[in-house]
């Protein structure tokens, strides 16, 4: 069988550009070979095949030309990578190509999946597996011939062929468990989220999405708007196989899009949990009533994290969100009542945003007050409504939403608002947030009263100081 090597490609420096995650970040400790985000995608991958190994360059501290130094002989390398860094990707894999000349150099994630002619043109790349990996890599490992695969589009010669769609892996517990993957080929410890106990793992118990929101990647770009479930019963084993073996981990953060949007499956989930121990932690929508929320509790769950995005009712409704503002000040409420910690997420320049618009998403998440927040610059990827929409209006300016050094930045100009005022808003809205005398206190007593919420204290201090005093909003 053919030998496999699935990795996160070496990175322009300081970019976390998180492939298995659900956006790119700036890791703004840079050189510290640590990231926030565990690229489950590539663990998943590499499990799928007995010789398979995942590599995540940039917590090894691997740069590219140490990675084409030191990277040993394998049959296939897959590339997991995304849109900001494929054009750098693209030179790794050329100069690898002239190193390891009989092997086959794959790309794969959303970005390859959207435009994958345009991703497979560039030299020494020879495929791209188009969606989840798992499948099209078993048949390259058994040698199949690459014209007889399904999800592949590849290099015949001159010509690139798209081969048909392969369809999406609904046998979900007929993958090996992620963790056991992350935890032979993974420095565990190196990864870290600022909302999270350390140290965490992931895990997906379903992959797909049924919501429609117009800026969201992942369901429309990859894995589909059908929630694909796991058996509750081989979900709760893996988590308390995580348990009982990795006794270093002190939360598990299942990673699907949105784990709640099935709320009988989720009560099976508090069901098989109640009672050991487990702390977990979960993606949400605002959307839950009350008494689900206490089973949550009830069974472990410590921290949701929640897309709130904007605090106007009708940029959420352009959006296609389907929840409305009242409705997340009845979860807040609700989440409070019994304890449950809530990780924010709110957005900056979606449609329909205007000065008032980005100060009133400010207000309503102070006014929302979840434990933590973040004030993301909302990302314009190929292959979402939300990229079309910019297109066909004018808007966009660029291809790549970073900048040369790796920073997030809108790439995009409304007719009233520009994207170097939106970044700018995005920065004064995390120093709002977090230099407020009552977050600061109500921080320092959720560390005084628990260890654990001590240590994510401690660390998330160098996070968000390094954040807001650091770096300046970054414009193009
Ligand atoms: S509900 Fe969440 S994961 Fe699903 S499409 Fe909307 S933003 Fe994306």
């Amino acid at each position: 069988m053919k030998s496999v090597l699935v990795l996160v490609p070496p990175n322009i420096p300081s970019m976390d550009s998180c492939a298995g995650g659900r956006y790119q970040a700036t890791y703004n400790a840079a050189g510290s070979k640590a990231s926030h985000w565990i690229p489950l995608w590539i663990c998943y991958a590499a499990g799928a095949v007995p010789t398979g190994r995942a590599l995540d360059c940039n917590v090894e501290g691997l740069t590219r030309e140490g990675f084409l130094r030191t990277v040993p002989q394998y049959d296939i390398f897959v590339f997991y990578g995304n849109q900001e860094t494929v054009a750098y990707d693209q030179e790794t894999a050329l100069l690898l190509s002239e190193a390891q000349k009989n092997s086959l150099i794959i790309f794969a994630g959303p970005y390859a999946t959207v435009v994958p002619e345009k991703v497979v043109s560039a030299p020494g790349i020879h495929a791209v597996i188009r969606g989840e990996v798992e499948e099209p890599l078993r048949e390259l490992c058994r040698n199949r011939p690459l014209s007889e695969i399904k999800g592949l589009t590849w290099k015949d010669g001159k010509e690139i062929v798209a081969n048909p769609d392969m369809p999406r892996l609904d046998d979900l517990d007929s993958l090996p468990w992620v963790s056991r993957i992350i935890r032979r080929d993974l420095p565990l410890l190196r990864y870290w989220i600022p909302y999270l106990n350390y140290p965490y793992i992931s895990i997906f118990s379903g992959r797909g999405c049924p919501g429609r929101c117009t800026y969201c990647l992942w369901p429309q770009a990859f894995t589909g708007h059908r929630y694909r479930k796991r058996s509750i019963g081989d979900v709760g084993d893996e988590m308390i196989w995580i348990h009982e073996n990795l006794p270093q981990i002190n939360e598990i953060q299942i990673e699907d899009d949105t784990f709640t949007c099935d709320r009988e499956r989720v009560l099976e989930l508090c069901d098989a949990l109640r009672g050991k121990g487990i702390t977990w932690s979960c993606c949400s929508r605002h959307d839950l009533p009350g008494d689900v929320l206490a089973k949550m509790k009830e069974a472990g769950v410590r921290n949701l994290v929640v897309g709130f995005e904007s605090g106007s009712n009708d940029i959420l409704k352009r959006v296609r969100k389907g929840l409305n503002t009242r409705q997340a000040q009845e979860f807040m409420t609700e989440c409070r009542r019994f304890g449950l910690r809530v990780h924010g997420c709110f957005v900056f320049g979606l449609p329909g945003e205007t000065r008032e618009t980005m100060s009133q998403t400010l207000e309503y998440a102070l006014k929302l007050r979840p434990d933590t927040v973040q004030f993301a610059i909302a990302a314009a990827y190929e292959g979402t409504a939300f990229n079309s929409y910019l297109r066909e209006h004018g808007y966009l300016k660029d291809d790549v939403g970073i900048t040369s050094s790796g920073h997030l930045t809108a790439r995009y100009d409304y007719p009233d608002l520009s994207g170097d005022e939106i970044n700018v808003f995005a920065h004064k809205a995390w120093r709002s947030y977090y230099l407020r005398p009552s977050t600061i206190l109500r921080e320092i007593r959720a560390a005084l009263t628990d260890l654990q919420d001590a240590k994510r204290f401690a660390r998330g201090i160098t996070y968000v100081g390094d954040y807001l005093f650091m770096n300046q909003p970054h414009q193009k």
